[in-house]
């Protein structure tokens, strides 16, 4: 049988609700992915008492406990004391954290504060890990028969730790069969459409198949022990979902774009104001295709800036099929892109009007001399419309680049135009 593990994540402000743990879910994955499963999940505040006994709780009935959070300088940061409780020991200072905490202070030109030096303690028989990035050693022990990790809290510091000790967090720890996941996501058809292409295949035991939404659209994420199995899944879903699946894990919808851009890309953005090059310039490599972009709030600019009429703003309204269209034409002509993309919209929450209720986005998308306008009307608060209105837009860019022609996709308010 293989060994289970447990997450114990420490702070009021997880507890409070005022940050969302990010790190237990992490563990888990990491943890997953080295063929140990994780049984429990819990959260508890910045109290010795509560860190102790849940310290003590989880390591009962588990082979091994990550605790995060709580190693820092601050009269809050209790984790340390709590560990010491569990085991029923003292704290001692040990003279080789201390060093490595003061040469980290040494090596930035940095003058030590004194209250760093609770960092160094540890409980008797805990050993320590050095922190490449920050301040707070880590420390594990064992006790039950578990063996207990203590890591820091920020997620820059505890992933390097994490990996820098994984050989002692595996040592006569018996692993299951690592599962492999792959996830693929798909932008612009409805979430019952892409629940209805493959709930055949969500029907199957293994692999498992699960739909997610989120803000990389819809994702179908895939997860077998056996690797073969995943990538014929994976195969065929990308099939079904054709031509809506643009990418995989960490792929992004601009990604998918520059690995295609014949040429390059200028925006020409109203109610996504810059979300959109956001978007672009968050994939590595973008100064190759992306030539650069205008927030045009205002009709003035749109007129300076991107030669939009003031004729076709006063009798088709900002936000239009003909505006959009104009934009996106003029973020070409202004610029030395072959492509153009433009958007132009009602965000809300005020300024909907019975024709043009909030969600309604026109959105252009120029090939050289070649300009689709789609409308929308997207769902959600102001910047889920947002958000939406910049994922359709590349994702019209790459069906266009692609040469694909689709009639509708999600949120498409009647016929595209071309
Ligand atoms: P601490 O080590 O408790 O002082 O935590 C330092 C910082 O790390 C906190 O202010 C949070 O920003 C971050 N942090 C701590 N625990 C978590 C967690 N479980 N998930 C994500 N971030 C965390
Ligand atoms: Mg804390």
């Amino acid at each position: 049988m293989s060994s289970s593990a447990a997450i114990l994540t420490v702070g009021d402000e997880l507890i409070l609700g005022d940050r969302i743990d990010t790190n237990g879910p992490w563990i888990s994955r990491t943890l997953l992915v080295l063929g140990i499963e994780t049984t429990e999940r819990c959260s508890v505040g910045d109290t010795v008492d509560e860190i102790a006994k849940a310290i003590q709780r989880l390591a009962e009935q588990n082979d091994l406990v990550f605790v995060t959070g709580g190693l820092g300088p601050t009269e809050d940061d209790r984790t340390r004391q709590a560990l010491a409780q569990a085991m029923g020991e003292d704290l001692m200072l040990d003279s080789d954290a201390l060093e490595s905490i003061n040469s980290w202070f040494a090596l930035r030109g940095a003058t030590k504060p004194s209250a760093n030096d609770v960092q160094a303690f540890r409980p008797k028989s805990a050993s320590w890990a050095e922190n490449l990035v920050g301040t707070a050693p880590g420390l594990w022990a064992v006790l039950e028969n578990c063996k207990v990790f203590c890591l820091p809290g920020p997620p820059s510091e505890l992933k390097p730790m994490f990996a820098a000790i994984q050989e002692t967090i595996l040592a006569g720890i018996c692993c299951g069969i690592p599962r492999k996941t792959v996830e693929l996501h798909a932008w612009g058809m409805p979430e019952s459409i892409a629940g209805e292409k493959i709930a055949d295949l969500m029907r199957l035991a293994d692999p498992t198949v699960a739909i997610l939404m989120g803000q990389k659209g819809i994702t179908a994420r895939v997860t077998s022990a056996d690797q073969d199995s995943v990538k014929q899944m994976v195969a065929a879903i990308k099939e079904r979902w054709s031509p809506w699946l643009y990418g995989c894990d960490d792929e992004s919808l601009a990604y998918s774009i520059s690995t295609l851009a014949e040429g390059s890309l200028a925006t020409a953005e109203s109610c996504t104001a810059g979300l959109l090059s956001d978007a672009i310039v968050q994939t590595d490599g973008a100064s190759n295709w992306f030539s650069g972009g205008w927030v045009t709030y205002a009709n003035e600019m749109k007129q300076s800036q991107l030669g939009v009429s003031s004729e076709l703003l006063e009798k088709a309204g900002a936000v239009s099929y003909d505006v959009a269209k104009a934009m996106s034409e003029g973020a070409v002509s202004c610029s030395d892109a072959r492509c153009g993309l433009s958007t132009t919209g009602v965000a809300g929450p005020d300024g909907g009007t019975t024709e043009k209720p909030v969600g309604t986005v026109f959105i252009g998308c120029t090939v050289e001399t070649d300009t689709e306008v789609r409308e929308f009307r997207f769902t959600g608060n102001r910047n889920e419309i947002r958000r939406r209105a910049a994922s359709t837009a590349l994702q019209m860019l790459r069906l266009r680049l692609l040469g694909i022609h689709v009639d509708t996709m999600c949120w498409q308010h009647g016929e595209a135009k071309l």
